[in-house]
């Protein structure tokens, strides 16, 4: 887990003859944490997989490449063709805020699979189901059949608000059900942020939540008057009014060291894009 930025985890999962990672960290300096901890496995890192195309996930990659050598870097093409644009509106901002700890040099993914191919690395068998557009533009999850656990990317945040901030409301829902049809009774969920949890901890709640944030902004928008004066995102009293809403009913939930009212003003404002439209 970073502690520097938005607690972003990684996984690392050993066998006899080497490790299998998934998601790469965001930081040089945190990526680095984490060689270090699978270095200490005493066996080579023989692949990672991306969940999905947000640089907190991904980041990383460039660092351990450095250390670990030229390992292979799987996910979907869907997913994989986020890394570029996220990179670089990612550059957009943080030079300033962290320096050269954020990579400018963007490592990609090199091996493309097909939803539901099995891969195996280092032994390991992983079945990768791309899930489609939701928290991200697209993602996927990773199912491991022997533990029967699913590592679920960031289509689930155990006791953590909700990443709405691209304004896909609609589509994590469609996520959530899926999630519940096809690994309902999975054992554990591995979650790219928060610790982790059964499904039946997660799914229900997330669906309430999302519900409650578009029910509360459908029914602001009713109302109108609610953008500012120039059109380009929601006034700021009602971004206010909405964020102390959620605030008001999920008091306890992770923030991921963002900040509660940054990180579902950012949902709220994205939501409030998505259903006006
Ligand atoms: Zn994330």
């Amino acid at each position: 887990v970073s502690s520097t930025v938005y607690n972003t985890n990684s996984y690392w999962l050993e066998s006899e003859s080497g490790v299998a990672l998934i998601d790469a960290q965001m930081l040089r300096s945190d990526a680095e944490l984490l060689a270090t901890l699978i270095a200490s496995s005493g066996k080579p890192l023989k692949g990672a997989v991306i969940t999905h195309a947000h640089f907190d996930h991904y980041g990383g990659l460039n660092l351990l490449r450095e250390k670990f050598g030229e390992f292979p870097i799987y996910t979907t093409k869907k997913t994989a063709d986020g890394f570029k644009p996220n990179h670089e509106g990612a550059l957009n901002w943080t030079p300033d805020v962290h320096g050269d700890d954020f990579d400018k040099v963007l490592v990609e993914a090199d091996q493309i699979v097909e939803s539901g191919d099995v891969i195996e690395i280092a032994g390991i068998s992983l079945k990768i189901d791309d899930i489609g557009p939701g928290e991200s533009p697209n993602s996927i999850v990773v199912y491991q059949a022997d533990e029967n656990i699913l590592f679920t990317g960031d289509a689930t945040f155990n006791q953590g608000h909700y990443y709405l901030g691209e304004g896909r409301s609609e589509a994590v829902l469609k996520q959530q059900e899926y999630l519940k049809a096809n690994y309902g009774d999975v054992k554990m969920y591995y979650a790219g942020h928060g610790d982790p949890s059964t499904p039946a901890a997660v799914l229900d709640s997330q669906i309430e939540y999302v519900q409650f944030m578009q029910s509360i902004i459908k029914d602001r928008l009713a109302e109108g008057d609610y953008m500012n004066a120039e059109n380009t995102s929601v006034k700021d009293d009602v971004l206010e009014t909405l964020v102390g809403e959620m605030l008001t009913r999920y008091p306890n939930l992770n923030d991921y060291g963002i900040g509660a009212e940054k990180l579902v003003g950012w949902g709220v404002a994205g939501v409030v894009n998505e259903l006006r439209n």
